[in-house]
């Protein structure tokens, strides 16, 4: 019978016990792990621990060649199941998500969708906030997911309250406190901080936030005025900000003249920020010739930037080939043309010049993209897919658990991490984790959800927490519209 079988698992965890031989990745472990017995390659057992968990903490990691000293302590054998510490999801659009639920169809390119979202936020009512967003937290909660940062919709920046969804995200970060650690972060194009008293209200408003400040998100697109790039440093220094960027989110390195990241990441390097500097999408790094690539490459590994791969929404809106009259010739014939570029960041490249590198969902079932789950392993599964990331879930676990919590952490300008920065597996850490079933990457991201548990404090969710939330939910809230803007190619 499979370890994960409900009928093994008692509702209710004891307070003491032993997860017996668990897979982790080894790179997660603090302090590392010897090296022997635990790495001996020949052995079925290389790379298991078996983990103590005592009131809601883990308390002991024992190579499994150490007989577990069980005692009268509880002993689940997982037999080589994948025990991985729960999800922190850095780059998310909660008060965009499930916008299709409205009723709305997703756009297929970049330009589309940013252009009809323009419209959205003047419509939304707290009642379909709370609901879209609460029902993204539920989702986010059974996935295992402990932390996330989501982006909001600042479409004035001159309002000292901010969007209404500010305010209620304000409101939900209370009422999920100890389930989903909630971080936020605005969302406006780079030419907003022209207007320096607008620049000075935005910055202001993030700094004051009774739940803890926001970070400072700005988008530069291709054409963006890089002249006030360095009023987002001095902003961000005056008030104690994270900078967050949204950058360059295009296959065309003639547009951003390969400076937006370039400039960017000297602006870093020359003001000490360092890894407190995010940026998100950077397709066009894929786009570049070797040459500009590797040089480019070499300046953020010296800036110290945290680049954030988001491979769902980019695979879908890049190269869709709806704005280029060649392109359209050629989809006229067939009605549709298939992407040919894809749109991602060059993930071994970067890790090689050891350059954090976080994972993301970004958008989930709204105009930018019209899947996603807000499943950090599925956003695994998927990078894996597109990148060849060579055993994924142990060599690539950090991207969506350590690397991004301590992004968090350094985006939570209070100083105090929180439940965002006790994310190793380590003797003392909250037991906060994700076990799977599969033992090897392969088992785990072919079956991503099947038989997936989350321990939160060292005990299982609530029977109603475990199951993401039914669709149906969603009907609640939200007044369904016709959508008469659908997007269609050119015949
Ligand atoms: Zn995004």
């Amino acid at each position: 019978m499979s370890p994960f079988h409900p009928s093994r698992w008692p509702e209710r965890l004891p307070a003491r016990y032993w997860l017996a031989r668990a897979r982790v990745p080894l790179s997660l472990l603090a302090p590392a792990p010897a090296p022997q017995p635990l790495l001996t390659p020949a052995s079925r057992d290389a790379g298991l621990v078996s983990l103590l968990v005592d009131d809601g903490r883990i308390a002991g990691i024992e190579p499994v060649a150490t007989p577990v000293d069980a005692g009268s302590t509880t002993v689940f054998d997982l037999a080589g199941a994948t025990v991985l510490p729960a999800f922190v999801d850095a780059h998310t659009h909660l008060d965009e998500g499930d916008l299709l639920a409205t009723g709305i169809t997703p756009a297929r390119d970049l330009a589309a969708a940013t252009a009809r979202m323009r419209d959205e936020p003047a419509r939304w009512t707290e009642a379909e906030l709370r609901t879209r967003i609460g029902f993204a937290l539920r989702t986010a909660l059974a996935h295992g997911t402990r932390a996330l940062n989501t982006y909001v919709d600042w479409p004035d920046p001159t309002d000292p309250e901010g969007p209404l969804a500010w305010r209620v995200f304000a409101d939900l970060k209370r009422e999920w406190a100890g389930r989903v650690d909630l971080h936020f972060t605005s969302l406006l194009a780079l030419h907003h901080l022209a207007d320096e008293a607008a620049a000075l209200t935005l910055a202001r408003t993030l700094a004051r936030a009774p739940e803890g400040r926001g970070a400072l998100g700005l988008v530069v697109d291709a054409g963006a005025p890089l002249q006030w790039l360095p009023r987002a440093f001095e902003l961000a220094e005056r008030f104690d900000l994270a900078l967050d960027f949204h950058i360059d989110q295009h296959l065309a390195p003639p547009e951003a003249h390969i400076g937006h990241v370039a400039r960017l990441a000297r602006l870093a390097r020359e003001r000490g920020w360092g890894t407190s500097v995010v940026c998100g999408h950077a397709c066009v790094l894929g786009a570049l010739d070797d040459d500009e690539h590797d040089a480019l490459l070499d300046e953020i590994a010296a800036s110290g930037l945290t680049l954030v791969c988001l491979p769902a929404t980019d695979l879908w809106l890049q190269d869709s080939g709806m704005d280029t009259s060649h392109n359209v010739q050629r989809g006229a014939r067939t009605g549709r043309r298939t992407p040919r570029q894809r749109g991602l960041l060059p993930l071994h490249e970067a890790r090689a010049r050891g350059i954090p590198i976080v994972l993301g969902s970004d958008h989930h079932r709204d105009l930018f993209f019209p899947g996603g789950d807000l499943d950090p392993l599925q956003t695994l599964a998927l990078a894996a897919n597109a990148a060849q990331l060579d055993d994924a879930v142990f060599e690539w676990a950090d991207t969506v658990t350590t690397t991004a919590a301590r992004l968090l952490r350094g985006a939570d300008a209070s100083g105090e991490s929180g439940e965002s920065g006790a994310s190793d597996l380590a003797v003392g850490a909250v037991a906060d984790l994700v076990l799977h079933p599969g033992r090897t990457s392969a088992e785990v991201l072919g079956r991503p959800h099947h038989g997936r548990q989350v321990l939160r404090a060292g005990q299982r969710l609530a029977a109603d927490d475990a199951v993401p939330p039914d669709f149906r939910d969603l009907d609640r809230g939200i007044e369904h519209r016709i959508d008469h803007r659908i997007e269609r190619w050119p015949t």
